[in-house]
């Protein structure tokens, strides 16, 4: 498999990272955090750029070009320095759900907003008691004057309560179906009616908020359906490996951010007049770090070449999601360890990586999830 970058996918990693210098060098993380707001001059540039259409047809409005192109920006944005997951990954992989499920009017009607700007996309699935296992979702959708009218509780939404937010919001339509089989997804602008959102403080994920969300009689068209009727369970999970390589190369990405500045701390802390990074401990593990990253870089641009040739990609996504998710834990594990009592204060970057190094191995598929389906792909049967 020939990872090469040809001489357009070089200038646009140059693109990239020119774009990150000049725009993401001083993003103010904890007024970000507190305000649970997005860097709305970055998101601003990004649409400027055109990065919001990357990977759709020009007749949307995009620009056309690969999937694999999306894993390189997304890479180079979270090395770069635009502030981990941020909402431009949540709502393009919304975006690109729309792209596979929606009806043309819906794509005709959406998907030049998201590119120009003027709409954003979250998802809002995980319920109280329905999180790895989806399938027990119930919040409910009763048909209603030509619509639908949708109550119950969603919970751990990110970004949802955005103003111009449309919300990929699952709920179950038939209670009489198998539970994959009763589901559907609606297409939810986040102020419509009777519903309500509130932000639940957290660990990490702050920036763009995390929300519960609440929903009572809320009313949507029969045309909001994303997808077909009862059909949610394949709308929510046939994208799932374009998603999670998307996701790995945001994971890539802020792996090679988090070492960087490893590497940057330990070239200039000095201690006992020797650089921290002189002692063999340090230099061993810095150095297999260094030779994961690189693993890293390989399994992901494997699942995306992989995920681009139109193949089934399960045993490359679920490793490369696995793998990469787990690094990016570990080293902010090792960037808090390496910063010493610097690393634990708030105006620290090492506390806010270690902080977002915490989901990664939880959202889009648990650690223990991935391993299971890469088990399966090796015809290992977990039971
Ligand atoms: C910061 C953050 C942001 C999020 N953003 C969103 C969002 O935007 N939209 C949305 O809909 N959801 C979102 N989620 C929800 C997220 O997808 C769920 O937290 C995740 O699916 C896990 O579900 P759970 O939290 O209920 O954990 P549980 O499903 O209760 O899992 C608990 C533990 O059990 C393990 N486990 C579960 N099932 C199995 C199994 N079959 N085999 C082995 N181990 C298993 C898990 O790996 C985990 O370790 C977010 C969550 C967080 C914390």
């Amino acid at each position: 498999m020939d990872f090469s970058l040809s001489k357009e996918q070089e200038n646009f990693e140059k693109e990239i990272e020119e774009f990150c210098r000049k725009e993401c060098s001083d993003v103010d993380i904890a007024q970000l955090e507190e305000t649970g707001t997005n860097p709305e001059d970055i998101e601003r540039k990004l649409v400027e750029k055109g990065w919001y259409g990357l990977v759709f047809p020009v007749e949307y409005g995009g620009l056309g070009q690969r999937f694999f192109d999306l894993g390189l920006l997304l890479e180079g944005l979270f090395r770069g320095g635009y502030p981990y997951p941020g909402r431009f990954q949540i709502t393009m992989l919304n975006a690109m759900n729309l792209f596979r499920n929606g009806s043309e009017e819906q794509k005709k009607e959406i998907l030049p907003k998201v590119i120009q700007g003027e709409l954003t996309m979250s998802i809002s699935v995980t319920e109280p008691n329905a999180g790895s296992d989806i399938a027990s979702m119930i919040t409910k959708a009763i048909p209603k004057d030509g619509g639908f009218s949708i109550n119950g509780q969603k919970v751990y939404s990110s970004g949802a309560a955005g103003e111009n937010n449309i919300i990929v919001l699952g709920a179950r339509t038939d209670p009489t179906k198998p539970r994959h089989k009763g589901l559907t997804i609606f297409l939810v602008p986040s102020r419509t009616k009777g519903i309500e959102f509130r932000r639940l403080e957290s660990l990490g994920r702050r920036i763009g908020g995390l929300y519960e969300v609440f929903l009572e009689d809320v009313w949507v068209p029969k045309e909001n359906i994303l997808g077909a009727l009862n059909n949610g369970w394949s709308v929510m999970t046939n994208g799932f490996n374009e998603e999670r390589a998307i996701v790995s190369a945001g994971y890539l990405g802020f792996a090679e951010r988090i070492f960087n500045d490893i590497l940057q701390i330990i070239r200039t802390r000095s201690i006992n007049n020797k650089m921290l990074g002189s002692y063999p401990s340090i230099v061993q593990k810095v150095a297999e770090f260094a030779t994961e990253v690189q693993a890293a870089k390989l399994i992901t641009y494997r699942s995306l070449v992989t995920v681009d040739e139109g193949k089934p990609a399960i045993e490359e996504v679920s490793q490369s999601k696995l793998y990469c998710s787990e690094l990016v834990k570990r080293l902010g594990d090792f960037g808090m360890e390496v910063a010493g009592g610097s690393g634990y204060l708030m105006n620290s970057m090492v506390q806010w990586y270690f902080r977002e190094s915490k989901i990664v191995t939880i959202g889009a598929g648990s650690s223990q999830i991935m391993r299971t389906i890469a088990g399966a792909a090796l015809g290992l049967k977990s039971k």
